[in-house]
């Protein structure tokens, strides 16, 4: 027997149609939704990656503007996020890591006006998300979501172990598994004897950034596994956080890397641009209704 395997190419799809639709309504309103992408560094991956968003949105009519600002200092970096939280036309902001040496990440994501902070790295972002209130989730979280949706995997009831506890996966993820009414384990590099938690949830999620962690003897036959992590191996393939070898024929559903997770990413990035765009419209028809009626 072999997994059955979770791609992410029928999902990415099915959030392009979402977009291509919002875009259709907001063209309507003579608004082009636009994602400024915010880049310090020469790192190649990075540039690669950043890259494939702005052509992903360049297929979808959705503007991309990246401003590389090369070495740049965290105060220079900041006025930049600033500017472009007081930017109308600009919807969705991306502050792309690394960044230069000495620049203090979590100083600057909390300078991303939360409305625009599409890929929730505003810690007020992820706090609004764990009281239930209005957000974006880290795109990467949200990707797992939106694969086990797509394939009916239940959660409402079901234990789902987390592996991993980052602000940018792990922690939001298991927010979003929470309001889904699953019963989740976060599970992360101090945790003892991972295969108790991992062999008893009917879903385990891999984003521990370590290639290979995951081996046979922590799965069942009935384990469907997520696999967040990607590495890239001395050959140049891209891997990811599960021994799929050994994994994929004993388990009941397995997402790949390459052509899982990651392939849903970008494209939730460009919808959640989209739907900060709606959400400006909206509050600009709000306010207009206000000013006339007098409030
Ligand atoms: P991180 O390094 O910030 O966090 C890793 C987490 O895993 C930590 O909480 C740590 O406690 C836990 N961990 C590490 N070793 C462990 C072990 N042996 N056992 C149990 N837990 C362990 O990483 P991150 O930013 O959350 O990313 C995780 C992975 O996801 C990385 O491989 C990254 O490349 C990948 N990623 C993929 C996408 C995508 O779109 N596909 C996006 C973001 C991150």
């Amino acid at each position: 027997m072999s997994a059955r395997l979770l791609l992410g190419e029928p999902v990415a799809e099915k959030v392009r149609q979402r977009i291509g639709g919002l875009v259709t309504q907001l063209a309507a309103e003579h608004i082009t939704p636009k994602v400024a992408v915010i880049v310090a560094t020469d790192n190649e991956a990075t540039k690669w990656y950043v890259g494939s968003i702005a052509r992903a949105a360049a297929k979808l009519s959705v503007a991309c503007e990246v401003f590389d600002l090369g070495e740049a200092t965290e105060e220079f970096i900041a006025e930049t996020i600033k500017t472009l939280n007081a930017d109308e036309l600009i919807h969705g902001i991306i502050l792309q890591t690394p960044l230069p040496q000495g620049v203090d990440v979590s100083s600057l994501v909390k300078l991303i006006d939360p409305a625009k902070d599409i890929d929730g790295a505003n810690p007020v972002s992820l706090g609004r998300l764990s009281v239930g209130q209005d957000a974006f989730a880290p795109a990467t979280a949200r990707s797992v979501i939106e694969i086990l949706e797509h394939y009916r995997i239940a959660l409402s009831g079901k234990h789902v172990a987390v592996i991993g506890r980052s602000a940018v996966v792990g922690k939001p993820l298991a927010q979003l598994l929470l309001q889904r009414d699953a019963t989740v384990t976060i599970c992360h590099s101090r945790t003892v004897n991972l295969a108790e938690h991992t062999r008893r949830a009917a879903v385990c999620v891999v984003a521990a950034g370590q290639p290979h962690l995951l081996a046979s003897n922590e799965v069942t036959a009935h384990s469907v596994v997520i696999d967040v992590g990607t590495h890239v191996t001395e050959s140049g393939e891209l891997t990811g956080d599960v021994q799929s070898d050994s994994v994929q024929p004993l388990v009941a559903a397995l997402s790949p890397v390459p052509g899982g997770v990651g392939t849903v990413t970008t494209a939730l990035l460009l919808l959640h641009t989209v739907q900060a765009a709606t959400n400006f419209l909206e509050r600009s028809r709000r306010e207009e209704w206000q000013m006339s009626a007098g409030r």
